[in-house]
């Protein structure tokens, strides 16, 4: 087969204390996984199943890079979250084996025009230009699983130039990961390389040119990016 223009080469991520990389395939969220947050966001946060939207693959941001303030916003926003990477595919997957489809997990970042997703959302229109624009998906190293713990009750917190803004434990998710793996194995095939960002707890907020934003789990690389 020959390509009319050399392809891009496949979006990745670093994987920690190895030289290869992880291929991306798809870029899952999940929305509202945290009560706290769907209430900062006027929603009720009853336990209605997950929903989902998506970025391109190619919105990954490795670790300790710039990000430029995106255009068509006024109101740019972190979301601190842990990122499930799937390392083998599947349908209907059932909860009580999900954990055998993750490859592992790291700190992500769904940068998000919330301008645009409050216009989306009160015209009932997609979430696209609000979430899946150009490098909106800041990721740091995935920890492989390789047989050791999965990521069930650990610390998660954002700071802006020092300052904390967010702070909860992943213990908390509404939907565990075996019920958002289950949940979306329903309406996609999902596939080794997938990316899923599970939701971002309470006290998102603003970013402005110049600040610099740490994003953390415990037992997981610490996410840094700066915003030019
Ligand atoms: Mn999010």
């Amino acid at each position: 087969m020959s390509f009319a223009f050399t392809p891009r080469t496949v979006p990745s991520v670093e994987l920690q204390g190895r030289a290869e990389r992880f291929p991306v395939h798809r870029i899952y969220c999940v929305g509202r996984n945290y009560a706290e947050h769907a209430r900062e966001m006027g929603s009720d946060p009853t336990r209605e199943p997950p929903f989902f939207f998506a970025k391109p693959a190619d919105a990954v941001v490795s670790n300790n890079q710039i990000v430029p303030y995106p255009p068509r916003t006024q109101n740019f926003h972190h979301e601190v979250e842990l990122v499930v990477a799937i390392g083998k595919g599947g349908r209907k997957i059932a909860a009580s084996n999900a954990l055998d489809h993750v490859f592992g997990y790291a700190v992500g970042n769904d940068l998000t025009r919330r301008d645009l997703q409050k216009l989306a959302k009160d015209a009932g229109k997609p979430w696209d230009v609000s979430k899946g624009f150009d490098q909106s998906a800041p990721i740091a190293a995935i920890r492989a699983v390789n047989g050791g713990a999965h990521v069930t009750s650990a610390a998660i917190w954002l700071k802006v130039n020092g300052e904390l803004r967010q702070q909860a434990n992943v213990g908390d998710m509404t939907w565990s990961v075996p019920e958002i793996i289950a949940e979306l194995s329903t309406l996609f095939e999902l596939q080794a390389g997938d990316l899923i960002y599970t939701g971002t707890p309470a006290g998102v907020s603003a970013l402005k040119a110049g600040d610099r934003v740490e994003a953390g789990i415990e037992g997981l690389e610490t996410l840094v990016t700066t915003i030019a």
